[in-house]
């Protein structure tokens, strides 16, 4: 090389370190999974109740946010548009193959995942017990249709985004961003039907906070997740059935014995108070223990831990205590364990550890 290729080459060096000095430095990669919600929903007018979830695809939630792009580098995928009253299992295991093909690519920094907020307490612990990797990925929803006046979802997204180009999030499980708030996935649930502020995370507190992308974090992740978890569902076609039963005073005990006969591999109860529920839905579970179903004590009381033999006798019953998960979250733990043992020993075990 003469001295003018020499002088060329070091031009080139100093200008682009000197773009990374003057605070351009490589933007995070992220991808935004749509599949629904009132985050994609739409009315025939801004100030009405009623209206319909996943109207508005993936490229239209981008668009209504430029800012984005000084956040990150955008791309968008629709996965699916439903409201998510409607996910399923099979939602969940595409979403499941399509986050993990994502986040193996040294292309990918992050994944924001769009959904609705009815069932987001689910889809989000589920992917923080399959999700293969340490890089964020965070979840967001809205609570007012994208058409509404004050619609929340555009500025949830941009907060979502800004979380999960944060090299800080990381290794903190799956995330949810929403109303300012950053949520660990465990623990999150949904506490009002139409508040903007509806998402409580009762028992451990807030992950974090974020306000216009600016972050803060308060503590890490308790339980095992993401990279660390033992489930898997890679070549799963189908997830076990699990039913939650709601149990009130006077619970009808043939519900418990339907969900058996109808071919549920696992019953999680919403039980009174400490799990518990009547001496005749005890003895139906007791039925259903004989066949072979797996039993989860919860409750539909909205803190507090179900702990075991409290005031149920679970070695005599081989039932199993869910601690601090909701009805909800403990049926997606229990589909997962479900593919590995129904012994209720090791299911306690997985109750205790995930
Ligand atoms: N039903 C809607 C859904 O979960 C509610 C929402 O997104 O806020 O899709």
């Amino acid at each position: 090389m003469n001295v003018f290729g020499k002088i060329l080459v070091l031009t080139i060096v100093i200008l682009t370190g000197s773009a990374a000095l003057a605070g351009e430095p490589m933007k995070a990669k992220i991808v935004i999974l749509a599949t629904g919600g009132t985050i994609a929903g739409a009315a025939a007018t801004g100030v009405q109740a009623g209206y319909t979830s996943g109207e508005v695809g993936v490229e239209t939630l981008i668009g209504a946010v430029p800012q984005l792009s000084e956040l990150a580098d955008i791309s968008g995928e629709q996965v699916a548009n439903v409201g998510s009253q409607d996910m399923s299992d099979e939602v969940w295991l595409l979403l499941a193959d399509r986050v993990n093909t994502l986040l193996a690519s040294k292309d990918v920094d992050g994944i924001v995942i769009t959904h609705g907020t009815d069932t987001i307490e689910e889809t989000s612990y589920f992917l923080n017990l399959i999700v293969n990797s340490d890089k964020p990925v965070v979840m967001t929803a809205a609570m007012r249709p994208a058409t509404a006046l004050s619609a929340d979802g555009p500025l949830n997204i941009f907060n979502a985004v800004a979380v999960a180009a944060d090299a800080e999030a990381k290794g903190r499980g799956v995330l949810i961003v929403i109303n300012d708030d950053i949520h660990g996935a465990r623990g999150m649930t949904k506490t009002s039907t139409t508040d903007v502020q509806t998402f409580v995370s009762a028992e451990r507190g807030l992950m974090g906070a974020t306000l216009y992308g600016e972050n803060r974090y308060y503590r890490s992740p308790y339980r095992t997740h993401t990279s660390a978890s033992e489930f898997s569902v890679e070549g799963i076609k189908v997830l076990p059935r699990v039913d939650v039963i709601y149990i009130s005073a006077g619970v009808s005990p043939d519900l418990i014995d339907a969900a058996v006969d109808n071919g549920a591999k696992g019953i999680v109860t919403a039980g009174v108070g400490n799990g518990n529920m009547t001496g005749d839905a005890l003895q139906a579970l007791e039925r259903a223990r004989a066949e072979g179903v797996v039993v989860v004590r919860s409750t539909r009381v909205t803190s507090g831990t179900v702990g075991r033999n409290v005031e149920t006798d679970d070695d005599a019953m081989g039932t199993v205590a869910s601690g601090e998960l909701n009805p909800a979250q403990s049926r997606v733990l229990l589909k997962l364990i479900l593919t590995k043992t129904d012994d209720p020993a090791k299911v306690q075990a997985y109750f205790n550890k995930y």
